[in-house]
């Protein structure tokens, strides 16, 4: 794999060195300059500059990740004046290069992130971006494998699931290297208003949104903890009521979010930019974080041949594992309901 072959030796050739001391400067950068190719810099293509591409353009470049993040939109103008507008910041951040360029700068990317297409509008559903983002995808993919066939993708266009799927039939990569943001999401938004309710700091709620990123979406209450403590045992602890009706609303709150933000502001951006950017940063640090995205899955719970976000194991590989969870029955019946739906949207689209 690209990242780790790159990353190998170091980028001068020191070893070069040893041999001709005594020579002059200038040989040594010779050899040097020859060992340099071998220095791998991370890159990561972005094809959809807007909010959500250009927000998690902005995330990416903030964490210092990567050396090179290149924009690329049907609008050349929009891309043109997102990455002007990143790079007059540079000089507060990390050295990074970042350009609108088109499908040819693809090439070399480590990771392709597909943020183009249509959005929801106020009381739309996910579903229905289907048909018009699964024809955008068409192009777009056949447009990246022409120019790389060795990336990741990562997908966040919505429906999110459906358009992953896609995306694994469309370029025919291997199931690990096509990931979708999945309910990475989701599963932020429900450990944030847990750890609110618990008085927590949301990182230290372990908790999932498995299923469709979507209405049809699954908490696993079964399984949600805090320092291993089941929330039935912890709530009383925190001084809360351990009561169902109340977590269910929590939980309705984290599925509806979108059209509430939507509602007021006509757009989500910020926390999918952050979690694009913990999906990237899992990937070039092949860190084995463990991340609920979406991903092609076999025989889990019966259900094959559909992509669905369950917590998984990502690292430079793209999907190293998915994590087969304990759910109890309800569980089990919710997500074998969001694997339904999502099958006859893939059907209808004669995927
Ligand atoms: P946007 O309208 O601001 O940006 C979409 C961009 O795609 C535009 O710049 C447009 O020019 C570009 N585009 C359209 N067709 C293209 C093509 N054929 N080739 C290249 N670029 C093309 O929308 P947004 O708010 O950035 O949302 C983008 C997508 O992300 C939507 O589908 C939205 O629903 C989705 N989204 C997903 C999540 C998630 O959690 N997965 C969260 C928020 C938004």
């Amino acid at each position: 794999m690209r990242i780790s072959q790159h990353m190998q030796g170091f980028p001068f050739g020191f070893g070069g060195y040893k041999h001709i001391k005594g020579f002059s400067l200038h040989v040594f950068v010779v050899i040097g300059l020859s060992g340099a190719k071998r220095f791998h810099t991370p890159k990561v293509a972005i094809v959809g500059a807007g909010f959500v591409g250009s927000t998690f353009a902005y995330s990416l470049m903030i964490r210092g990740l990567v050396s090179e993040i290149v924009l690329i939109d049907v609008d050349k103008k929009r891309a043109e004046g997102e990455a002007m507008d990143l790079s007059h910041g540079l000089s507060f951040v990390q050295p990074a290069n970042i350009w609108a360029g088109d499908y040819s700068d693809c090439e070399g990317a480590d990771i392709v992130v597909i943020s183009a297409g249509i959005a929801q509008k106020i009381g739309q559903s996910r579903l229905e971006l289907a048909q018009a983002n699964f024809e955008i995808f068409k192009q777009i993919v056949s447009n990246v494998t022409r120019y790389n066939d060795e990336c990741i993708f990562l997908v966040t266009t919505n429906p999110v699931d459906i358009m992953t799927y896609a995306t694994l039939k469309l370029s025919g990569f291997p199931a690990n290297r096509v990931i979708g943001s999945g309910t990475i999401l989701d599963t932020s938004r429900f450990r944030y208003v847990l750890g609110e309710y618990l008085k927590v700091d949301p990182r230290n709620v372990h908790a999932y949104i498995i299923g469709e990123h979507g209405d049809s979406e699954v908490p696993v209450w079964s399984l949600a903890n805090v320092a291993g403590t089941k929330l039935r045992d912890y709530c009383p602890f925190c001084g809360e009521k351990y009561d169902h009706t109340y977590l269910d609303s929590l939980f309705k709150k984290v599925r509806d979010a979108a059209y509430e933000i939507i509602e007021r502001k006509g757009r989500t951006y910020y926390a999918i930019g952050l979690g694009l950017t913990r999906i990237v940063e899992a990937i070039i640090r092949d860190e084995n974080a463990l991340l609920t995205v979406s991903s092609l899955l076999q025989d889990y719970y019966e259900v094959s041949d559909i992509c669905l976000s369950v917590p998984s194991i990502v690292n430079r590989e793209g999907i190293a594992t998915v994590i087969k969870l304990q759910l109890d029955e309800n569980e089990i019946r919710g997500f074998q309901e969001s694997a339904r739906i999502m099958k006859e949207v893939a059907k209808s689209l004669k995927l």
